[in-house]
């Protein structure tokens, strides 16, 4: 099996340290999953606001926040207010099309706990983005998976955010989570050392992030930050991985059916054409109705123009 390894861009987003996965130098989707970035981790000082992403608008495509530590409040465009904390998940749908849209914020929040209030100005999380079919008419929505289903396997723990997946000891686990292609995601925390074996769907793209340590699979070794990536014609004959780290090592593990589509992403777009990318510029900096209104005071983002020539 080809395994080909993607490495990180450093960028910053809402005044947290971002490794940026997916887009990757022109290569295509995972599946459906189109974008990949891991916040943080990174501790915030007392007078620090954390993580402070004003108003912005998406299209085509769900957010998908896993959240491994500290706490975010998402408010959207639907009215929704929710707070995610350790080991959630929360789905925002855009909706397809040009009648489809939405808009959101996305802050810190310290909780007031009992303990050491400075533990917790934190946040470590992957936030990722499944592009939609856009064969399908799909209306906006906004979700949020509090429990989502969670075993051992030696020494790993698993748990499934979405998806539905058959552990190599044949049980099967489904994720609640809602889908419009075929996806797994799965979160691989070794709780002490030791190895475990994944298996693979034949006709799914799949990567592996690794998100904490470091991670050894067949005589290769993958540092922090790194992107795994095999495709369908690289897995021929394969239905499994073997993955070997210490403890404390964790990993996300993605995969899913690569859409009819094209995919192509601007700013905080997604479409199948550069017109509809254009036309969403357009629409969110002349206030569209598609988009909806946040109710916050945080700044409202400005969509840059699509540069001329541009070719996804
Ligand atoms: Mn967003």
């Amino acid at each position: 099996m080809t395994i080909r390894t993607l490495k990180p861009r450093s960028t910053e987003v809402g005044g947290v340290p971002i490794a940026r996965l997916l887009p990757n130098k022109g290569k295509q989707p995972i599946g459906a999953w189109c974008f990949l970035d891991h916040a943080g981790p990174a501790e915030f000082a007392q007078d620090d606001l954390g993580v402070q992403v004003g108003r912005h608008p998406h299209t085509n495509l769900q957010t998908f926040s896993w959240m491994i530590d500290g706490e975010i409040l998402h408010k959207d465009s639907l009215g929704s207010e929710q707070v995610i904390a350790k080991n959630q998940v929360n789905l925002m749908t855009a909706g397809t099309g040009l009648n489809q849209g939405i808009s959101h914020t996305e802050q810190s929040v310290f909780l007031d706990n009992a303990d050491s209030s400075a533990a917790h100005r934190h946040i470590n999380m992957i936030q990722l983005w499944i592009a939609l079919p856009t064969d399908q008419q799909i209306e906006r929505s906004f979700h949020h998976y509090p429990e989502l289903p969670t075993w051992t396997e030696g020494n790993v723990e698993l748990i499934l955010t979405t998806g539905n997946y058959q552990s190599v000891s044949g049980k099967l686990y489904q994720a609640p989570t809602l889908q419009y292609s075929k996806l797994v995601g799965i979160d691989v925390h070794f709780l002490e050392d030791g190895d475990i074996t994944l298996n693979l769907e034949s006709s799914f793209e799949h990567g592996i992030l690794v998100v904490a340590g470091e991670l050894e699979s067949e005589g290769q070794v993958y540092k922090k930050d790194q992107l795994l990536r095999f495709d369908h014609d690289d897995m021929i004959g394969k239905t499994s991985i073997k993955l070997v780290a210490n403890k404390g090592t964790r990993l996300m593990f993605i995969g899913g059916e690569p859409l009819n589509n094209q995919v192509l992403l601007w700013w905080n777009f997604v479409a199948d054409n550069k017109e509809e990318l254009k036309q969403s510029v357009i629409d969110w900096n002349n206030g569209h109705e598609r988009f909806g209104e946040v109710d916050s005071d945080m700044q409202r983002l400005v969509a840059p123009e699509l540069p001329k020539g541009f070719k996804g």
